[in-house]
């Protein structure tokens, strides 16, 4: 074994084969991948094999997409079979939310050059004649959904790495990895150690133990999963061509054919955690016990909808482990925390993901960052707050809810609440219906007495529909209270403090007392956060962004910040809570509790502000995301309550109302407003999203500069745009809510961001990005909506105060 190396992988299942794979593919090749026994040897020699494109995440299901069609390429290089059966398959519906959710996914998938089809039941029995379509009211058809051999698949990744120049040591198993002065690794392994720049855990169901080596806890979980495999049945064999793939979500089955016979696998409500205390060094080629009894109702409802399985014997039953994180989508990236240490685990899919994750993970380390938003899959979404515990949970709840519908407005029940605010009682008091985000609870609405304390979950206008109306009205017609404890906080102080944010912040560090918005860029210009930067001081500055990018935000800047100590950084998230309030009256609510001028010459439009309210030190943000006049009022988080009841003694004859995250979301859109993720994404760049104007190119350079400045000489050829939604008004409508295809002259030109329903505005909102030149005052658009086309007329004006008269006033 070589003494040093470029980079060094840790575990040759699947994933670490086609991370190897992919980082010769772009020219790294001085590479080792070390595997404590044989290739395959952790989940990857156990698998069914099946691939599909189906991921609620458009960037997953394209990378996914990417995975089934290396597979051919694969082969090509390297003369071996990956046992390819590309036979398709049908996703079936059984109830009208399941085939909204499938024709949401069809809708997706056209502007991302997925051929997948919304079919009925005749069709699918004649695809699939084993199939009992009683009960079912469609499916969705992808024509890429298969089969292959998981050990043929990841040899030939190993193959094809091997060619390309990389080793691959089989039998020795890494002990230790020990961070060297220099940035890089020592690996100590049983046949010695070797020194490398970069680390890659590709360790699939001892990735926990691999990350504990260098004092991280990757937040992931193995689960028990079972499938079994059939004898041979006629009309199996005797089908003329290989069956389909069916996936039966409402039975919680998949299903395929093996041969002659069938494969059957169970994602069950009585599930199992397996190795709770960690997965054992001598775990080895094994399978684990059958648990037929944990699988009996499932299977059940599998002999009804494939009536040949009750004439058929059961020739083997495979129970094995494999890794999950929370939300069942890999991690993958750069390790919070460690230097030059990346993960590539949690891969639940290894044959629909592997090349993605491969590909994704090699671009990050050989070109700086991925090519694609791959925020679904990076490490860094979540944080400190996903204990062992925690995660066991969510990843429990997440097998569970393997085959469920993900509906837009769904708030996940499993380890709730975690964290609160002191304000979190008050607000109960109020009858909050609370939502969570990144392990914390916010109000999503408060509900009418005599109304459940529930929303329902839905592809349509949910329960809360009135509510949310109602709260909105508040904040437009008075003055509406609502908590800015899930934006992330930052407070950034020093002597260098001002001079790094103007590095690593396209706008400039505004004077004291003063406000700026900005963006940051990647070196390649695309966004990957929009900051609020308030400067409290010569050398003291607030920035405020999204509550759940903390950790993503934390990595990067700490890979930034400079060595000698000029520039400090604190995340104050938790610590520094508060209320925004917004509205006509907010002012006057203001100058009720403070004897501060809050005039609009004290505290204009983009002012921050240190005050007390009565004996509370306080600061104050002239600036609100609803787009009205309004204030974020900053305080400790013990003074939180206090506030409140200030505010509130001061505000009920001035009509305040408290309103939660769903009527801000719908603000916001009154104002064209764009939100983290949906439009400020790492998708995307200044120029495309109209953040240029926070890009201050007359100052010093920033990151991502070069290729902002380039736009302006070359713009790019897409925009964001807004437009009204011709929705019925009904409880029965639905609206947008991110992904649905916009159309014009027949053709798919473009996607929608985000939208909603603008409740003050009596309007159906939609945000999307189109080309430019179709971006015309009034222009008409067809949005499809859960597989229904709806006009849309482009606006170029807001619809709340176009003129910002209110906001700024
Ligand atoms: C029953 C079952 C059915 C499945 N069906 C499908 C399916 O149909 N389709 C699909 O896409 N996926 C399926 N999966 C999931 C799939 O198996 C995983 O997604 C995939 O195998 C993950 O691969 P991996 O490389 O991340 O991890 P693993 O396969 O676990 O590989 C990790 C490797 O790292 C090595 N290693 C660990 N620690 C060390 C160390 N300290 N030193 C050296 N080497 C080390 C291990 O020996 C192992 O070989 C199934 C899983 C199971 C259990």
């Amino acid at each position: 074994m070589k003494s040093h190396v470029r980079v060094v992988v840790i575990g040759g299942g699947v994933v670490g084969c086609s991370v190897l794979y992919h980082l010769t593919k772009l020219g790294w090749t001085d590479l080792l991948l070390i595997e404590r026994s044989e290739l395959t040897s952790g989940s990857t020699w156990h698998a069914a094999g099946g691939f599909h494109t189906l991921n609620a995440d458009t960037n997953m299901a394209a990378l996914q997409g990417y995975t089934i069609r290396l597979y051919k390429e694969l082969e090509e290089i390297t003369g071996m079979s990956c046992g390819l059966h590309h036979v398709g398959g049908v996703t079936i519906a059984t109830t009208r939310d399941r085939l909204d959710y499938l024709k949401a996914e069809r809708a997706k998938h056209r502007y991302m050059g997925l051929d997948t089809e919304v079919v009925g039941p005749e069709e699918i029995q004649k695809l699939s004649p084993i199939t009992n379509v009683e009960g079912v009211l469609g499916g969705l058809y992808d024509p890429l959904d298969g089969h292959l051999d998981p050990s043929g698949t990841t040899h030939a990744y190993a193959k094809a790495a091997r060619m390309a120049g990389a080793e691959i040591v089989l039998r020795n198993r890494v002990l230790e990895t020990n961070p060297r002065a220099d940035g890089g690794w020592d690996v100590v392994t049983e046949q010695g150690t070797v020194t490398c720049e970069h680390l890659i855990n590709a360790a699939g169901l001892w990735a926990r133990e691999v990350g504990q080596m260098a004092g991280v806890f990757l937040p992931l979980h193995p689960m028990e999963h079972q499938y079994l495999v059939t004898d041979d049945i006629p009309e199996v064999y005797n089908h003329p061509t290989e069956l389909p793939h069916v996936m039966d979500p409402a039975g919680e089955t998949y299903l395929r054919q093996e041969g002659r016979g069938l494969v059957i696998g169970i994602y069950e409500q009585d599930c199992d955690p397996w190795a709770v205390n960690g997965t054992p060094w001598d775990f080895g080629h094994e399978l684990l016990n059958n648990n037929l009894d944990r699988i009996s109702e499932p299977l059940d409802a599998a002999f009804k909808r494939y009536p040949v399985l009750g004439t058929a014997g059961i020739k083997t039953v495979i129970n094995g482990p494999f890794t999950f994180a929370p939300d069942g989508n890999p991690l993958v990236g750069p390790v919070p925390g460690l230097r030059n240490y990346w993960s590539a685990c949690a891969v639940m899919a290894g044959f629909s993901q592997g090349g993605g994750v491969g590909l994704t993970l090699a671009e990050w380390m050989v070109e700086g960052e991925p090519s694609r938003n791959v925020y679904a899959m990076d490490v860094a979404r979540f944080g400190d707050y996903c204990t062992r515990p925690y995660t066991r949970m969510k990843v429990t709840e997440n097998y569970q809810r393997r085959f469920s519908i993900s509906y837009p407005n769904e708030e996940l029940p499993v380890g709730r609440p975690l964290q609160t605010t002191p304000a979190y009682g008050l607000w109960k008091a109020e009858r909050a219906v609370f939502g969570s985000g990144y392990g914390m609870e916010h109000v999503n609405y408060f509900a009418p007495e005599g109304e459940p304390l529930f929303e329902t979950p839905s592809f349509r206008r949910s329960s809360a529909f009135d509510a949310i109306g109602a709260e909105c009205r508040a904040v437009r017609e008075a003055v509406g209270i609502n908590e800015i404890h899930n934006f992330g906080k930052y407070l950034v102080t020093g002597t260098g403090a001002v001079a790094w944010l103007n590095h690593i912040m396209t706008n400039r560090v505004p004077a004291v007392g003063k406000i700026a918005l900005t963006a940051m860029l990647s070196p390649k210009g695309k966004i990957i956060g929009d900051f609020t930067m308030a400067r409290l001081g010569e050398e003291e500055v607030q920035l405020t962004a999204s509550f759940s990018a903390q950790s993503f935000h934390m990595r990067w800047f700490q890979q930034h910040l400079p060595e000698d100590g000029s520039v400090s950084l604190r995340n104050v998230s938790l610590e520094r809570i508060g209320f925004q309030i917004a509205g006509p009256n907010a002012r006057d609510l203001l100058s009720r509790v403070t004897d501060s001028d809050t005039s609009n010459t004290a505290m204009p439009f983009l002012s921050c502000t240190a005050i007390e309210i009565g004996p509370i030190p306080a600061l104050v943000n002239r600036v609100t995301y609803t787009g009205d006049l309004g204030y974020e009022i900053y305080v400790h988080r013990d003074h939180q309550v206090a506030l409140y009841e200030a505010l509130k003694s001061a505000g009920d004859d001035l009509g305040l109302k408290p309103f939660g995250m769903r009527a801000m979301m719908s603000l916001r859109l009154e104002k064209s407003f764009g939100s983290w993720l949906r439009e400020f994404r790492p998708d995307f760049t200044p120029a495309e999203t109209g953040l240029d104007r926070f890009c201050n190119f007359k100052k010093n350079d920033f990151i991502g500069r070069d290729v902002a400045v380039a736009e302006r000489e070359n713009p790019p050829a897409n925009h964001l745009a807004t437009f009204i939604v011709d929705v019925p008004d009904s409880p029965e409508s639905a609206d947008c809510v991110a992904d649905e295809p916009i159309w014009q002259d027949g053709k798919v030109i473009g996607y929608v961001t985000s939208g909603g329903y603008a409740h003050w505005a009596r309007k159906s909102v939609a945000i999307g990005m189109i080309p430019k030149e179709r971006i015309i005052e009034g222009g008409k658009f067809e949005i499809e909506i859960l597989g229904v086309p709806h006009t849309a007329t482009l606006i170029t004006e807001t619809l709340f105060d176009p003129k910002a008269e209110r906001m700024r006033g």
